[in-house]
């Protein structure tokens, strides 16, 4: 397999370290010590020395969540995504891919989402066309929360309304080019989707980004591979929060006891913690999660589950004990995936998402 020397090295130091595995979302959940950043760099490091065959390691290549938990934690500086990515780019390359993965990328380049949808719901549709002409600030909604999560996606413009924001959202957005990279990373085909995503969004001075994961990919992704934004691009969260100081929504706080989900991308990708909790404390008691901010445990999400889907209920579960474990009876989410991923094994715990909170 072609690597580049910067993988190759990170492979070689980080398969004989198992210092991050209790940190790994998917290890836990499976308890396979294979699921881990350390077995995956074994593996690698096997087919580069001709040792086995890449086809035999495409499923635990694929098995990452790519998180970053481990490169969060690893106090060597080896980086396991950016291999993981690497090694996921060069099986695309030489037409390796899983078959589940293939299904999902060709979904993305018809469709432009992994899930091979065409439509939106009516009720997304009807506040689509509501918010048609052309204004300064554009509502990025992201596949999830368009394809998979309707109702999430309604409710994010309903909490821009009631701030009286002027704004638009587009009836046919653009993808982002998140779930590309997930599938086959820097591949072609991936920067061609956020390059033609970036010229959509030069057309208006503000971008805000409702899902973590777009955030992550337009914010950071683009300026790795070379993809410019003229726009002034900002989360959903550091936008509503900005609306609650400037008085644009008037919070209410209710003593309601809620935890926060941090979602990966915003606290460790972007740097972002702050915004969510200063809104979440404008409507609710806030305390906190075990493994919090930059320490954040992934909850799952809906691309994965496409093709592993007990594993990712797995990965909720543990999740939602975690939140028990500190007498949490709601949790608070700020990613469409991690809020469906959650509500899906909830039981007794309430999942609510920052925009239920304001909009109910
Ligand atoms: S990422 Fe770092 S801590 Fe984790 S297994 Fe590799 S070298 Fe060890
Ligand atoms: S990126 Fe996340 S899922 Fe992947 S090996 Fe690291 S901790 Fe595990």
């Amino acid at each position: 397999m072609i690597m580049s020397e910067k993988c190759k090295q990170h492979v070689d130091s980080c398969r004989f370290c198992w210092m991050c595995h209790h940190i790994c979302p998917i290890g836990n959940a499976t308890g396979h010590e294979r699921s881990t950043a350390r077995a995956r760099a074994l593996g690698i490091s096997l087919v580069n020395r001709g040792a086995i065959e890449l086809e035999e390691i495409m499923d635990n290549i694929y098995e990452c969540c790519t998180c970053g938990a481990c490169v969060h934690d690893c106090t060597t500086g080896w980086d396991p995504v950016m291999f993981t990515k690497e090694t996921r780019l060069q099986a695309a390359l030489e037409g390796k891919l899983p078959g589940y993965i293939s299904a999902l990328v060709d979904n993305c380049l018809k469709t432009g989402n992994a899930y091979g949808k065409t439509e939106i719901c009516a009720d997304l549709s009807a506040a689509a066309s509501a918010h048609q002409s052309k204004t300064d600030t554009l509502l990025f909604l992201g596949a999830d929360a368009r394809f998979m999560a309707c109702d999430q996606a309604v409710k994010a413009v309903k909490v821009l309304e009631k701030a009286g924001v002027e704004f638009s959202v587009l009836e046919n957005e653009a993808p982002s080019g998140w779930q590309l990279d997930f599938l086959i990373g820097a591949a072609n085909e991936t920067k061609e989707q956020m390059s033609a995503c970036a010229k959509a969004l030069d057309c208006y001075k503000t971008v805000v980004v409702y899902d973590p994961n777009d955030a992550k990919a337009i914010k950071q992704l683009y300026k790795e591979y070379g993809v410019e934004v003229k726009a002034n691009v900002i989360t959903f969260t550091a936008f509503v929060a900005s609306l609650i100081k400037e008085g644009k929504l008037k919070a209410e706080n209710t003593g309601k006891k809620v935890v926060f989900q941090d979602p990966y991308q915003l606290s460790r990708d972007l740097e972002e913690t702050e915004p969510a909790r200063e809104i979440i404390r404008a409507y609710a008691d806030l305390s906190e999660m075990l493994l919090n901010r930059e320490e954040t445990v992934w909850a799952g999400n809906i691309l994965m589950a496409q093709y592993m889907p007990d594993v990712i209920k797995l990965v909720a579960e543990r999740r939602i004990f975690n939140a028990k474990s500190v007498g949490a009876s709601t949790v608070v989410t700020a990613c469409v995936s991690e809020y469906v991923s959650l509500k899906a094994v909830a039981g007794d715990v309430e999942i609510i998402s920052i925009e239920d909170l304001i909009v109910g």
